[in-house]
């Protein structure tokens, strides 16, 4: 199937049953698989034939969605993990070691932020973080010959950062790292990173690919587009693994897929769960649909709000005075997804009472479902940062984060007027 538009690709990519089979993918609810002729399986392990052996490296069901998603944002190959935080750190461990370093945007999700603050450096690997908006230059001076990775978000969480896709892909390219980007919140009917220089994306499918906040889940896409060959950045991708029959992951045509795959999943495990894997596919069915929704809900609900007397201020990119419209219009200018940001005047207790008043929109940790829900983030995911690193990450106190949900709008509306008036 070539050259099918995304509405296409959600529907149909990743699983194409052949006579008698099943019209969407089999839970394959097995840990093993069988096999009659001993070179077959060594062939499997030797990576020499496609298939199934364990499902800790791969497995049917797992393996349909990873192909949908792969398709979505046009990559050679995808890796389902059991979390977004795992996909996270499958992602850099693949590339990074001891004594290496990464360059990640300060702006990120509270607990991708504490991987790379805190975790990361216990295990040798240091993160330095940058702010977003600063120039081009200021970036690059991070980078250095240990620099594995350079990592943002296409919207951040919860600060609605839109990244600047070319300036970091333009540092990425001149130093021969690689560029991640979690488009967890854009999502690839919004943005397809790798068409605007992205190496590997990165996803908390736990949000709008699955859907309907029924499975946990991440993926990791290799864009295919990453020359290890002869780079002298990534020794490990160029010297034989001895613990992979003496591999060169740089000889393969999917490098670094088949490194996380082979040698990360391999060895710490974390892979997505078939039943998760089932609901992810069939939740991204509708993802196209769903994101358009999500999109102009959105745009009502920041319209109101931004009008509104007790609100301090709203963070959207749909609104035209918004730090970031100009870039969310170059590179999504569909939309912008469905989380939006806000302080309401006045003390932390009124962010409280707002939300407790609120009846439809729930409260949550989770984002980026169909139902709309909030967070107050200072409280909550982020409540580890100390000051200044919650004002490093853009989330003040009264940051109220609302996700909107896919209702009828007028019904989110009508939801936070009604708590507005007891606050
Ligand atoms: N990336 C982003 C942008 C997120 O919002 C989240 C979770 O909220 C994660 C990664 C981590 O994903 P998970 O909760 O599936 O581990």
């Amino acid at each position: 199937m070539k050259d099918l538009k995304l509405e296409t690709l959600c529907v149909q990519a990743g699983y194409q049953p052949k006579t008698g089979e099943a019209r969407i993918p089999p839970i394959v609810q097995s840990t093993t698989y069988v096999y009659e002729k001993t070179q077959d399986m060594a062939d499997l392990f030797d990576l020499k034939s496609d298939g199934y052996f364990y499902s800790r490296l791969a497995n049917p069901t797992v393996a349909a969605f990873e192909g949908k998603v792969a398709a979505l944002e046009g990559g050679v190959c995808a890796i389902g993990c059991s979390s977004g935080m795992s996909a996270t750190m499958l992602a850099v461990f693949t590339v990074a070691g001891a004594g290496d370093n990464i360059v990640a945007s300060q702006s990120i999700y509270g607990g991708s932020y504490n991987l790379f603050s805190t975790t990361l450096p216990k295990l040798g690997i240091e993160c330095r973080f940058f702010d977003p908006d600063a120039p081009a230059e200021d970036i690059e001076k991070l980078v250095d010959d240990r620099t594995k990775i350079i990592f943002a978000e296409s919207i951040a969480n919860p600060s609605i950062v839109v990244l600047d896709f070319e300036k970091l892909a333009n540092i990425a390219k001149k130093h021969g790292v690689l560029f991640a980007v979690d488009n967890t919140l854009a999502t690839p009917i919004f943005v397809r990173p790798k068409e605007w220089g992205a190496n590997l994306i990165l996803h908390s499918s736990s949000k709008y690919l699955d859907g309907h906040a029924a499975a946990l889940g991440g993926v990791i896409v290799d864009a295919g587009n990453f020359n290890f060959k002869g780079n002298p950045r990534y020794p490990s991708f160029n010297e034989p693994d001895e613990s992979y029959h003496g591999l060169v992951y740089a000889d393969l045509a999917v490098a670094f897929g088949t490194k996380c795959r082979a040698q990360m999943i391999r060895d710490m495990g974390a892979i997505m769960s078939p039943q998760n894997a089932f609901l992810s596919y069939i939740g991204c069915d509708t993802l196209a649909l769903r994101m358009r929704q999500h999109a102009s809900n959105a745009k009502k609900v920041a319209e109101y709000l931004n009008n509104h007397p007790k609100i301090e201020w709203i963070l959207h990119p749909s609104l035209k005075d918004n730090k970031y419209h100009s870039l969310a219009q170059k590179y999504m200018p569909e939309g912008q997804g469905g989380m939006m940001s806000f302080g309401i005047k006045g003390s932390v207790e009124k962010c409280a009472r707002f939300m407790e008043s609120l009846e439809l929109i729930t409260q949550e940790t989770h984002v980026a479902d169909v139902r709309s829900c909030v967070l107050h983030p200072a409280s909550t995911t982020h409540r580890q940062l100390s000051e200044e690193d919650l004002k490093a990450a853009g989330v003040p106190h009264n940051l109220i984060r609302l996700s909107v949900g896919i209702e009828n709008p007028d019904d989110i509306i009508a939801d936070i007027e009604k708590a507005l008036e007891k606050v």
